[in-house]
């Protein structure tokens, strides 16, 4: 291990990481791991169809009691290995490569019982220690509500900067409110809220193309709650069966359904934040 203030390693270990985004949500299962690593796999997919130069993803999963990324972007059963001094993510292809606790561990259920400082350690070697090399886009997927472990991303990452938080939400009023307290914590921290993402926001059927609205808005919705906020929303996503399918599968739901509504709303979203 690499001796030093940690904030400096931290700093160096990161220098070759052009954009640092935390993936942050009220509560969880609003689908906070899934717009990661759909998000992911959108930025890291093949250039010719994309018309850009290759662009080079690192997902860091730091949601430590509930590591579902390695599922959902087909890693499961992947460990991670140690090299010199680091730890080498697993990569998906070439130019994504992906570091979760759940390659760490034997037993996904051992680390439930960690108290806060052994997260806290766990997040600061993801950091510190991790050999991501050269990346555009380094998401960070971290665990639901505002803990200590998001204290600790924000004061580890100080000196290195995050361009921002992306916050995840569902439509319905309670995860409304709890943007509200994700929005109000990083202002508190002082990183740059990016914009909200209202996912599951109405339902496509695949075979009718029909749209219904499954939770309906008790105020105004994300965009009214943006609004007010004097934040952006950076779009919605549809609810999508074969999404959450794509998810259980640890695949690509673009590269599957290129052509659906929720697809064109990740790449809307992409739009917005390069
Ligand atoms: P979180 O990370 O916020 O806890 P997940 O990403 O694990 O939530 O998502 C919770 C569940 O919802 C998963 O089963 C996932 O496949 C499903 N899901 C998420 N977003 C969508 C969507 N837009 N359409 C269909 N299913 C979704």
């Amino acid at each position: 291990t690499p001796k030093g203030p940690d904030p400096a390693l931290i700093t160096s270990n990161l220098r070759s990481v052009k954009h640092k985004l935390l993936i942050l949500s009220g509560k969880g299962g609003v689908g906070k791991s899934t717009f990661t690593s759909q998000l992911a796999f959108a930025l890291a997919h093949d250039p010719e169809t994309r018309n850009s130069d290759v662009i080079e993803v690192g997902v860091m999963d730091v949601d430590i009691c509930g590591p579902s990324i390695p599922k959902i972007m087909g890693l499961e059963g992947e460990q991670g290995h140690q090299s010199g001094s680091g730890w080498q993510p697993v990569y998906v292809q070439d130019n994504l490569a992906v570091m979760s606790i759940g390659f760490l561990l034997n037993d996904p259920d051992d680390v439930i019982i960690w108290r806060g400082p052994k997260k806290n350690d766990l997040i600061k070697r993801f950091l510190r220690d991790v050999e991501w090399g050269e990346l555009d886009y380094l998401l960070v997927d971290t665990p639901p509500g505002t803990s200590d472990e998001h204290l600790s991303i924000a004061s580890f990452l100080k000196e290195s900067g995050i361009d921002g938080a992306i916050v995840i939400t569902t439509p319905q009023e309670v995860a409304l409110q709890d943007v509200r307290r994700e929005i109000d914590f990083c202002r508190k921290v002082k990183i740059p809220v990016i914009g909200v993402v209202e996912n599951m926001s109405g339902f496509v059927c695949p075979n009718c193309k029909g749209e219904s609205i499954i939770f309906p808005p008790t105020t105004g919705g994300g965009a009214q709650m943006a609004a007010e906020m004097g934040v952006p929303l950076l779009g919605k996503i549809p609810l999508d069966p074969r999404l959450g399918r794509a998810c259980d599968e640890g695949v690509s739901f673009l590269d599957e359904y290129p052509d659906s509504p929720a697809s064109k709303a990740y790449l809307e979203i992409i739009e917005k934040i390069r």
